[in-house]
């Protein structure tokens, strides 16, 4: 069963290499990408604040995803760009800044290397035409999206709603379901997790998740159809469950602590996305 999931309709291994190089490269931007885009909402959100109340605007200098350059932290040292190769350059200089020595978070390789792990595969396993593509596409939106959530807990528009959008056009011609599939897909994706988020509130007066996951759920519907929401539901959930416990037992988290939902969902969601048709047809002829 497992060899049957895993060598299901392998590729040639020269593209999925390339992809995988291409990966590291992305995941590099993608450490850019967690980094800054929670920061640029910030500083869109003290200048509007600042102009609504007549105060000077407390950011002037350009921020974005190229400007600046990146640096140092603590020492404020330019990255050249020899110090910017993925993981390379992080075994060259030991994980540490070439000036100030500070330690450079672990994470930054392993998103490189994860990124480029996974675009490799998605390329053997769908090939190199246009499902191979967007497979690549909706993997690197969900790694920023995960990285994002873990970090401050928001999902932010301009990404869920690009996935969505994206999700919508690549089904336009059936590269995954058909079109009818996707925009039911991205619907009911949406008001399921707005039920339960009004169900759970309404219950506890809590608010258990929030609707940067309803937008996430969307955009998987909009890629996979909605038949594949209800596997999304319950992988997510499993994964989420299997990494609270471990949480609650490691005593890293108290149960109050809120554990972002979205990481779970993005890990469903491309777990269903390569396996989640023999997954579905294994449970429907599973003999009761
Ligand atoms: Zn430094």
């Amino acid at each position: 069963m497992v060899e049957m999931l895993l060598f299901a309709s392998p590729g040639s291994m020269l593209p999925a290499a390339v992809a995988g190089l291409l990966g590291l490269l992305i995941g590099s931007f993608l450490n850019v990408v967690i980094h800054r885009i929670p920061k640029m909402m910030q500083r869109e959100s003290d200048n509007y604040v600042a102009q609504e109340t007549g105060k000077p605007l407390p950011h002037q200098d350009r921020y974005n995803l190229t400007v600046p350059r990146s640096a140092c932290p603590q020492c404020g040292h330019q990255i050249t760009a020899l110090e910017n190769i993925p993981v390379v350059s992080y075994l060259a200089l030991r994980g540490k800044c070439s000036q100030c020595k500070t330690p450079i978070s672990p994470r930054y390789p392993l998103v490189e290397l994860m990124t480029g792990a996974l675009s490799a595969f998605l390329v053997w396993h769908f090939g190199s035409g246009l499902a191979g593509m967007a497979a690549l596409l909706f993997t690197w939106l969900l790694i920023a999206l995960t990285f994002i959530d873990a970090d401050t807990k928001l999902l932010p528009d301009d990404l869920t709603l690009l996935l969505l959008w994206c999700g919508l056009l690549v089904n336009l011609n059936g590269t995954f379901v058909p079109l009818q599939d996707a925009v039911i897909g991205a619907a009911a994706g949406y008001l399921a997790l707005w039920t339960v988020y009004w169900a759970f509130k309404l219950a506890t007066g809590k608010e258990g998740m929030g609707y940067g996951d309803f937008k996430l759920l969307a955009a998987l519907g909009a890629w996979m159809g909605w038949t594949m929401l209800p596997l999304i539901i319950l992988l997510s959930s499993l994964v989420g469950a299997v990494v609270g416990i471990t949480m609650i037992v490691a005593s890293k988290r108290g149960r109050d602590n809120p554990i972002p939902f979205g990481p779970y969902l993005a890990a469903a969601g491309l777990i269903a996305l390569i396996y989640g048709k023999p997954l579905v047809q294994t449970y429907l002829n599973f003999p009761l």
